[in-house]
């Protein structure tokens, strides 16, 4: 049980992500399809990251995922785990202050983007 900045701190991933996808932040809310994250994939790039690689690829896809530089994560060595599928939705962070006070207040006071 963890609130939204605790899970991105658990996912190993900036606190504008997804701690469950890798949709880009400017991308939420898009109907795109997004791939979820995954264990194995992240614990590669989290340790590539660490011995500082100069893979132009491996910088690209890290940036691009939105990953913080923690190694290694207390996950990594729990073989039947899989972090990102245990994240529930943080009704504070996400839903009050996410959809409520950032999106559905600014559009009761603003009206809508298309009026
Ligand atoms: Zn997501």
């Amino acid at each position: 049980m963890a609130d939204y900045p605790e899970q991105c701190l658990v996912a190993c991933c900036m606190e504008n992500r997804c701690p469950i996808c890798k949709v880009n932040p400017n991308h939420r809310g898009s109907h795109e399809a997004t791939l979820l994250r995954e264990t194995k994939e992240t614990v590669v790039l989290l340790a590539m990251n660490e011995t500082n690689s100069k893979d132009m690829k491996f910088k690209e896809t890290y940036q691009e995922i939105g990953l913080c530089p923690i190694y290694p994560p207390f996950w990594a060595c729990l073989p039947h785990c899989d972090i990102f599928q245990s994240f529930m939705l943080d009704l504070l962070h996400q839903l009050h202050k996410g959809v409520f006070k950032d999106h559905l207040v600014k559009w009761l006071v603003f009206g809508s983007p298309v009026s």
